[in-house]
């Protein structure tokens, strides 16, 4: 009747961010509800960590299915409480909670069975979030909980390269990727249970199955390569949106463009390209060929003309001269790029790049930053421009008074834009339909239901 998440009593485990200890018992049911909890807080940056000691907070997910399983979950919350101290209690049995908190009056919350989002916030007022552009998953403007109809589906962690301006693998380590029968499993799981888009995530999206040596795994009695363009195929049969983060620039993505193309998943790509000045880009140890990306930008474009390109670049890293800025507006007009973040460098310790020579000037750092934002605003609102009068498909994110927030296949919840649609108060959070755009600004539309 149980599983134990992690043995509290072993391991240790050192991270920067918040630390969560994570009890589930019960049925698959509940399990699908802590990998739902602990999807969420994996997206935001917390560790799962092995026992109570390392853990910052203890949540248990409990099982009230018969008496020895309330039992269990009693016995179970009175150890977090007395090793740990700081217990949050979900599940079945939070229905009951006078029951529970008769017997342990020191639980900070009691919640019920699905109460992902609840959760979710009460580890949030115990531990906040912290957020670092170049580690999170997730951005700081306004990190929501995952609603039921979209999910992060996290395929490996660490990553193989160094980026000298980025410490995650010094403390996540190399890559390490999940069996893709595993991943497959997870994504059939939670289109079983109302997911209606899939947020492929990790440090390193294409890299994925290298450190597996691509081993082959099964999935429905088939064998299936562990391999990001085998691993889009399989999720592209699945009843959802597919839509992949964090993909390096790497060969071999351009296998998967032609899948795009034939709706089996999202045409959307997030590929961080962080620079164009080929000097630049050697001081950060990345890919160092911006011509060929452009070669490559165009023939994505040629196989696959609906695709969404989204990047992200770092302006003012150490050595950046107004030449290697100019290089990267130039790339930034050729590229044509549908969804851009950028940040101001900003030397992080323990990061290669905080020991670089000609560290550029807050106040050119600045100044470059709103050159850049200024480029990309008008080409973001020329490509959203040309939207109006189109058709599109969009899902609802929301429901509010004034109408329905929705979003296209060309935004991805929290970092891209939306489309508002006025006075659609009927519809429901996960509703998919077609609408037509009558309006545009920078970064959002506004559009209206057709049949
Ligand atoms: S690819 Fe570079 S920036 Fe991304 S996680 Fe790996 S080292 Fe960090």
């Amino acid at each position: 009747m149980s599983t134990q998440t992690f043995n509290p009593r072993e391991g240790q485990s050192t991270g920067s961010h918040g630390r969560i200890g994570f009890v589930s018992l019960g049925c698959p049911k509940n399990t699908v509800d802590s990998e739902r909890i602990l999807t969420q807080l994996r997206a935001e940056g917390y560790d799962i960590v092995p026992s109570y000691h390392d853990a910052d907070v203890v949540i248990v997910n409990t099982c009230g299915f018969i008496n020895s399983a309330v039992q269990e979950s009693l016995d179970t919350i009175g150890e977090a409480l007395r090793e740990n101290g700081k217990v949050l209690v979900t599940g079945c049995l939070g229905a009951k909670e006078d029951d529970i908190r008769e017997v342990h009056p020191n639980v900070l919350s009691v919640t019920g069975p699905h109460a992902y989002e609840a959760v979710v916030g009460q580890v949030h007022d115990v531990v906040p979030p912290k957020h670092d552009p170049f580690i999170s998953l997730v951005p700081d403007t306004g990190i929501k909980l995952t609603p039921k109809h979209y999910a992060y589906l996290k395929i490996s962690e660490g990553c193989n390269h160094r980026c000298s301006f980025c410490i995650i693998p010094s403390f996540r380590g190399d890559l390490v990727s999940r069996p893709v029968g595993q991943v497959l499993s997870e994504a059939e799981r939670l289109v079983n249970n109302g997911t209606k888009e899939l947020l492929v995530i990790s440090q390193d999206t294409s890299a994925y199955g290298v450190d597996l040596k691509y081993r082959t795994d099964f999935w429905n009695g088939k064998p299936v390569k562990t391999r990001m363009k085998e691993l889009c195929q399989e999720l592209g049969k699945l009843d959802a949106w597919v839509r992949l983060h964090y993909v390096y620039p790497y060969p071999h993505v351009d296998e998967i463009i032609p899948l795009m193309a034939e709706n089996g998943i999202l045409p959307y790509l997030d590929i961080p390209f962080q620079h164009a000045s080929p000097k630049v880009l050697k001081a950060m140890k990345r890919p160092a060929h911006s011509e060929k990306v452009l070669e490559r930008i165009h023939r994505w474009r040629e196989i696959c003309p609906d695709i969404t390109l989204r990047s992200t670049f770092i302006v003012g890293f150490p050595g950046e001269t107004e030449e290697d800025f100019q290089m990267l507006l130039d790339f930034l007009e050729e590229a044509q790029l549908d969804r851009v973040g950028a940040f101001k460098y900003s030397n992080v310790d323990g990061a290669a790049s905080k020991e670089l020579p000609d560290q550029v000037d807050e106040a050119v750092k600045q100044e470059r930053l709103n050159r850049f934002m200024a480029v990309q605003q008008r080409i973001s609102a020329a490509k959203l421009q040309a939207k109006v009068g189109t058709r599109i498909e969009v899902i609802v994110d929301e429901v509010v008074e004034e109408g329905a927030v929705a979003r296209s296949k060309a935004d991805a919840p929290d970092i891209d834009g939306q489309v508002f649609l006025d006075n659609q108060t009927h519809l429901k959070p996960g509703d998919r339909l077609w609408v037509e755009v009558e309006e545009a600004d920078e970064y959002d539309l506004w559009a209206h239901p057709v049949a």
